[in-house]
């Protein structure tokens, strides 16, 4: 389970769609950060230098979407699993299937389906895979 600072918001979207349970933290202290993910024993993944110094804490390195997701699920050791463990990617709860290649989530209501976007989110999630030799 991950935590991502408020720098973070895209690449925490990004981890929801590949299936992993990601919070973000907006507009909380460092302390209130750190106190969030022993609570919920969340790794915070951050931009932030002294953030990143916490044993909880992995700071991000890497810039372009790609190696950013490649570089969080090679030092936090996460599983993805996408698309089959999908979570909405505006309040991280774990979509339903609604029909051939169509999700909704339970929670806010939003609808996904595959289109241009999801095509999208392959390219990106194959390139992680490659930076991360993952066979599939
Ligand atoms: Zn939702």
């Amino acid at each position: 389970m991950l935590l991502f600072d408020e720098m973070l918001k895209k690449l925490c979207r990004w981890f929801r769609i590949l299936g992993v349970d990601s919070a973000y933290a907006k507009g909380l202290s460092d302390r209130e950060i750190e106190e969030w993910a022993r609570r919920e024993g969340r790794v915070i993944i951050t931009k932030d230098k002294e953030l990143g110094k916490r044993p909880n804490a992995v700071f991000l390195e890497s810039e372009e979407i790609a190696s950013q997701i490649a570089e969080v699920i090679k030092k936090t050791g996460v599983k993805v699993a996408f698309p089959n463990r999908t979570r909405c990617p505006l309040c991280n709860r774990a979509l339903v299937e609604k029909g051939e290649k169509r999700w909704e989530c339970p929670n806010c209501g939003k609808e996904y389906w595959v289109g241009s976007h999801w095509k999208n989110i392959t390219k990106v999630y194959e390139q992680v895979r490659k930076t991360l030799k993952i066979t599939p």
